[in-house]
């Protein structure tokens, strides 16, 4: 669903959270938690204002269980993760 789908730039990357996905977690919320925090229904929302630099926010998707964060280096166009 486009509606449950957040996609923000920072720095390089450019970062979508699949929030259907979300399972609540909040490991990402641990390991970025300027960029993730979870809403009313612990589902993950971003901050698009974050001070997290890009690969604090690469490493937190490495760590979501559900991938349900994907990091794209917006020069190149590659999806860096899920790889
Ligand atoms: S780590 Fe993944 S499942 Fe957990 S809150 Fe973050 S996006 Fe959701």
């Amino acid at each position: 669903m486009a509606d449950n789908t957040q996609v923000i730039k920072v720095g390089k990357y450019e970062v979508t959270l699949l929030r259907d996905v979300c399972i609540g977690a909040a490991t990402c919320v641990a390991m970025a938690p300027d960029t993730f925090e979870l809403d009313e229904n612990n589902i993950a929302v971003m901050n698009e204002e974050t001070s997290d630099l890009p690969d604090t926010i690469l490493m937190a998707a490495q760590a979501c269980p559900v991938k349900a964060i994907i990091v794209k280096d917006i020069e190149t166009g590659e999806q860096l993760w899920p790889a």
